[in-house]
């Protein structure tokens, strides 16, 4: 017998919540809460509909407020809670976990609501405090963070003695036929592309401009995709897991009409992460109004597409993947391992596009490989610090293939 607690109710959590009622031989209680009951109930409603007829319990939970969720927790008593909310919310669901005896997942590193700023040493403090609760944190379960990790240590496993170079290459080649959407969160989404680029060389990290490196790079199945070099949060822990490693970077496509909606975005500051005064109308309808404080990148995802509602036009798929340079036996060898993931297949399955999906799937299996007790250890760790081989032979089984190039030109 299993009892997981989900947190969240939108893309990612939804893709989780199907694959987790897929697999009732693994989770046979699950709850999920969020921050709007409505929208869980909404969500169960839709899996059963898909003729899935696990039961599941629904709760509204504030995921910012510490008290509220250590009475839910001592209520449900889960095993493990997965966190599908958002980065916002990583250490207070740790904190309750804590109090109240759970293990943990996520999907992305903590980041603090008025500084986007993307590093793990916020969790990685929580280690002690897990290791001695003997309670597992497992830390960036999703794609990239993620499977990104995965394929890495799976790499190192059975494919090098020394990994050198490590190329993380991530291009989501469909059209939603919107002019402007992001495709998870949009205030999360842009944080992340608007900020500088980062990379490791030689022991140290070097600084770029936003998306000013940027280069063709050919996807499977795709073509050739300008690739933009940026700063993800997976590099961080890899180089610190994989010594050996000279250069580590992540390179994300975009095309040119959704960089020429970003740059409009950015010059008139609706990206924009600080409170601004706002003269807004009264409730009561007298037409008199108050200054309240808004933040302009909140109020742009209020007006923006909801990604979880692109699913149903979506064509294309995305391809994500590592492109890794090193020694094996004493010479160089190049490995490239990815998985192409179709936006409506996705949709078909789960109701959401492919970004979700590839998202949503990893993070189901980081639960699984927990429940089975395959990756338990006390304390906080990122995914690579566990055995890739089990997760690899699920990503097979649960939606999200991977293929292997030996010796090919990584281009890079
Ligand atoms: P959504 O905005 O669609 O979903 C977030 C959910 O969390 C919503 O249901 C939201 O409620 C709920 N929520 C937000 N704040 C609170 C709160 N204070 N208390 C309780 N519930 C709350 O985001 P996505 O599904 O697109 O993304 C989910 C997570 O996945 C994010 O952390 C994102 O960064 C991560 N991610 C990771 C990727 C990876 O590859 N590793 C890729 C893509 C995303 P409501 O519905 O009411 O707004």
């Amino acid at each position: 017998m299993s009892r997981v607690l989900m947190i969240g109710a939108g893309g990612v959590a939804t893709v989780a919540a199907f694959k987790i009622a897929q697999n009732t031989d693994v989770f046979s209680e699950f709850m999920i809460a969020s921050r709007r009951k409505e929208k869980c109930d909404k969500l169960v409603e839709s899996i059963h509909k898909a003729g899935l007829n696990m039961d599941i319990k629904t709760a509204q939970v504030d995921a910012d407020d510490v008290e509220q969720l250590k009475t839910l927790f001592n209520s449900f008593k889960p095993e493990l809670v997965i966190n599908l909310a958002l980065p916002y919310q990583d250490l207070t669901i740790m904190d309750a976990c804590l109090a109240c005896g759970c293990n943990y997942l996520d999907t992305a590193n903590y980041e603090p609501k008025d500084e986007a700023h993307f590093e793990y040493s916020w969790q990685w403090a929580y280690k002690d405090k897990f290791e001695k609760a003997g309670l597992t944190a497992i830390l960036g379960c999703g794609f990239d963070p993620g499977v990104s990790g995965i394929y890495t240590a799976y790499a190192a496993k059975h494919h090098f003695d020394e990994i050198q170079y490590l190329d993380i290459v991530d291009c989501n080649a469909g059209n939603h036929h919107k002019a402007f959407a992001t495709n998870f969160n949009p205030e999360i989404n842009i944080r992340e592309i608007t900020q500088k680029g980062l990379y490791y060389k030689d022991g140290e990290w070097i600084e770029t401009d936003p998306l000013a490196v940027h280069k063709d790079l050919t996807y499977p199945n795709i073509g050739p995709r300008d690739s933009y070099l940026m700063h993800h949060e997976e590099l961080e822990s890899l180089v610190k897991n994989y010594p050996t490693i000279k250069q580590a970077r992540f390179w994300m496509t975009f095309g040119q009409q959704y960089l020429n909606y970003l740059d409009v975005i950015q010059n008139i500051g609706m990206s924009r992460i600080d409170e601004v005064e706002y003269e807004a109308p009264l409730a009561d309808g007298s037409g008199k109004t108050t200054r309240v404080k808004i933040v302009p990148l909140q109020f742009l995802k209020a007006v923006l597409p909801n990604p979880q509602e692109l699913g149903e036009n979506y064509e294309g798929e995305t391809s994500i993947g590592c492109r890794i340079r090193g020694i094996k036996d004493g010479k160089e060898h190049t490995y490239y391992v990815y998985n192409n993931c179709k936006h409506h297949e996705a949709y078909k399955e789960t109701g959401m596009q492919g970004v979700s999906y590839t998202t949503g799937v990893p993070a189901m299996i980081g639960a699984m490989m927990f429940i089975k007790g395959i990756w338990k250890k006390a304390g906080v760790w990122n995914v690579e610090d566990f055995d890739p081989d089990p997760f690899m032979e699920q990503l097979n089984k649960q939606g999200l293939p991977w293929h292997e190039e030996f010796d090919g030109d990584l281009e890079l």
